[in-house]
């Protein structure tokens, strides 16, 4: 019968004689024994093969294998407490299915190295939980949304104009005219809440970000909820409580995930709500106060955030920033003219801002009038801003970077690793 590692870990499998299909980890040979330590999706398990207890054949395979040369084997399950994880497998059957060739992953390689092998050094056991986790992180934020009555929409990548700035724009050749990879399915979004009322998007952004930092891809995937008739409040509440939500179904359904990854399931737990809410003009006062130098009407930059969060340890939102320094799109605020209905949601330990959310400006004039004021050409948003002629309504959507809350609930160093194929400014390949 064939099983899995995780299966045997049960305790189930004592003393039974079972198989497992999977690639080896680690490999050491010495005399009548070979030693190999077996990984299949679910673990790693160490495997004992004695000379006398297999036939010619495997005995032979046994001492060709490489490091990740792929094998069926047979054995019987040992209770042993030195062996990680509890159990050993006392081999009757050891057969290759693929020797390969030597594995050109080793220790001590270079970052560099290690992003040039990446189709490779995802096998690793560093990659494969990190891609666990993202894939559990993910599934409970779409989970969160469909539980609350969202709709899922499909927003297309190819579009005519970006709506965070031209600067980071990725322009391609449509056909002979120019088009834009999209850099937020936000404005797509907005279309659904005059029929669906709440949906999400979760879906690519591009941003040919020019600066190497550890929090900017060029390629992200980012989940974009709108939401009719939610102002500034509503929108923060609901942001809090989705991140809630995620936390608190990774703490109690994967903390050994969690550990695996490097994150202290614990440290996770106390993040409750309420978060702390901000208003911007106070948060550079506390910047300049904790030792930061920043000028009112300046935007947050990464170490304004580690400073402002550096005590925290759940996220804070940051909101009514200037509106000159922010998007068209954001609604003023009329009880704080010159500032807008946005908020920024901060992570701490300097992992900084992972959502940017705010209330649309929904009338026709003063979208109109905003626009204007920032010289935006009309034309290129001519189906945007039809869409405050016909019935239109106050919304309020947000928008989640999904790297960059793995990057935060898993504390990695860096966020290429909270994405399978990073895209840097210095790498599309492999
Ligand atoms: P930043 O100031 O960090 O560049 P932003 O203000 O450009 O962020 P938004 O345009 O508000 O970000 O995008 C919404 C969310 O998308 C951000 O809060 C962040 O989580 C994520 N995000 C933005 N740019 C990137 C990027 N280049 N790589 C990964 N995630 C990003
Ligand atoms: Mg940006």
């Amino acid at each position: 019968m064939i099983t899995t590692i995780a299966k045997v870990f049960t305790g189930q499998m004592e003393g039974k004689e079972i198989s497992l299909r999977g690639w080896v980890y680690r490999h050491r040979s010495g005399g009548n024994m070979v030693f190999a330590v077996v990984r299949d999706s679910t673990g790693i398990i160490q495997v004992a093969v004695k000379k006398d207890k297999v036939s010619e054949k495997d005995w032979k395979d046994a001492n060709d294998a490489y490091v990740e040369s792929s094998l069926t084997i047979r054995g019987v399950v040992k209770k042993d407490e030195r062996a990680p994880g509890g159990y050993e497998i006392g081999a009757t059957g050891f057969e290759l299915i693929s020797r390969g060739e030597p594995f050109p992953v080793a220790k001590d390689l270079s970052e560099e190295y290690l992003l040039d092998i990446r189709h490779l050094w995802m096998r690793s056991q560093k990659m494969t939980n990190i891609m666990k986790a993202r894939h559990h992180i993910v599934n409970y934020l779409r989970e969160f949304f469909n539980n609350d009555g969202f709709y899922e929409i499909a927003p297309p990548i190819i579009t005519r104009s970006g709506c965070e700035g031209g600067s980071t724009l990725f322009e391609m050749d449509y056909f002979g005219e120019k088009a834009y990879l999209t850099q937020s399915s936000q404005m797509y979004a907005e279309v659904f809440v005059f029929s669906h009322e709440k949906v999400y998007v979760l879906a690519p952004s591009f941003r040919a970000e020019k600066s190497r930092t550890i929090r900017h891809l060029a390629e992200y995937w980012h989940l974009e909820p709108e939401m009719a008739f939610y102002d500034q409040k509503m929108n923060m509440d609901l942001q809090e409580k989705m991140v809630q939500y995620a936390v608190e179904k990774m703490v109690k359904e994967h903390p050994e995930l969690l550990k695996a990854c490097g994150r202290d399931p614990l440290e996770l737990e106390k993040v409750l709500a309420p978060f702390e809410r901000m208003d911007y003009a106070k948060a550079v006062d506390r910047v300049n106060e904790l030792g930061g130098k920043m000028a009112h009407g300046e935007d947050f930059g990464a170490d304004e955030e580690a400073i402002l969060t550096k005590e925290a340890i759940r996220p804070m939102f940051v909101h009514n920033f200037p509106k000159d320094i922010k998007a068209f799109y954001m609604r003023e605020d009329p009880k704080k003219p010159g500032t807008v209905l946005n908020s920024d949601l901060l992570a701490p330990a300097g992992h900084g801002e992972i959502i940017g959310g705010s209330e649309r400006i929904w009338q026709y004039d003063e979208l109109v009038t905003r626009m204007k004021e920032q010289n935006l050409d009309i034309k290129d948003y001519q189906w945007y801003v039809d869409l405050r002629k016909y019935g239109s309504v106050p919304h309020s959507g947000f928008g989640l970077g999904v790297e960059r809350f793995v990057k935060w609930m898993l504390n990695l160093d860096h966020i290429r690793d909270a994405i399978p194929f990073p895209r840097t400014i210095t790498r599309c390949y492999p």
